[in-house]
């Protein structure tokens, strides 16, 4: 007697896409016993771990796959896949996403230049060395800072888009995530803060990163702006609010969070 095959939830990616359907409640990523497209000669299926109580298993494609009326299928940049997939399956997609790109930069041993082998979900081994390579994950810091009832809201050269959004950097070797916090914003607005809270963290799988929230209060100084970094920057009130970031993001949730009051003093 054959074994009923297990139905996995499958994430497909093609150059940083997401393959999606659309079933009757709305987007999802596909679910099914067997590959949704051909799995390419050379692709690795990764297993993820369990969605939904179904196995989460992730591979990467060469070519975008079009749907049509009878299999309403898309590829979706995974950042605009969070306004149409549900959240669970969104954060999924991220992990895919990071896996996979982990797999296409490990493929050799950066110490000897041998292919490398994966030896569990997230570790891969050079068979020569034994030196072992796991996912690179990237932490930045980015921080809500209160003067009175105003936030500054910042314009970054490398954001997508027109609105104002929190200072935000990369932590570097050595560094502290609160020593990072007073570095970013000294480097790219001259202010000093104080009364540092850490408010919360978001995977952010573009390509790599965590990002970890922070509040704090103006100190002292006034805004001299990282010409490199920033193009505006300046404290606002809730009243006369500039574009701020799309709900996608930790930005939007702690605003969101001052301006319901829900912030500790
Ligand atoms: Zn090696």
């Amino acid at each position: 007697m054959k074994n009923e095959q297990q139905i996995s939830a499958w994430f497909v990616f093609n150059s940083g896409q997401v393959l999606i359907e659309k079933q009757a409640d709305g987007y999802h990523i596909p679910y099914g016993t067997e590959p949704p497209v051909p799995v390419p000669i050379g692709s690795t299926v990764h297993l993820l771990g369990e969605l939904n109580g179904h196995p989460a298993k992730a591979y990467a494609i060469h070519m975008p796959v079009c749907g049509n009326e009878d299999s309403p299928r898309m590829m979706k940049d995974l950042r605009a896949s969070w306004d149409i997939l549900p959240l669970e399956e969104y954060k999924w997609a991220g992990k895919a996403s990071q896996i996979l790109n982990w797999d296409k930069n490990s493929r050799y041993c950066p110490m000897c230049g041998v292919p490398t082998v994966q030896i569990s979900p997230i570790a891969k081994q050079c068979p020569e060395c034994r030196q072992e390579i796991y996912p690179r994950i990237s932490p930045a810091i980015i921080v809500l800072i209160r003067k009175g009832d105003s936030i500054l809201l910042v314009h970054a050269r490398n954001f997508r888009g027109t609105f104002k959004g929190l200072v935000a950097g990369f932590l570097e070797p050595g560094e502290t995530l609160e020593e990072c916090v007073h570095r970013e914003v000294m480097e790219e607005t001259g202010l000093t803060i104080k009364n540092l809270n850490y408010f919360g963290s978001q995977p952010w799988p573009y390509p790599s990163g965590i990002m970890i929230g922070y509040t704090a209060e103006y100190e002292s100084g006034t805004i001299k702006l990282q010409d490199e970094e920033l193009s505006a920057g300046a404290f606002y009130s809730r009243d006369h609010l500039p574009e701020i970031p799309k709900k996608l993001s930790i930005a939007r949730k702690m605003i969101d969070a001052w301006l319901a009051g829900e912030l500790p003093d």
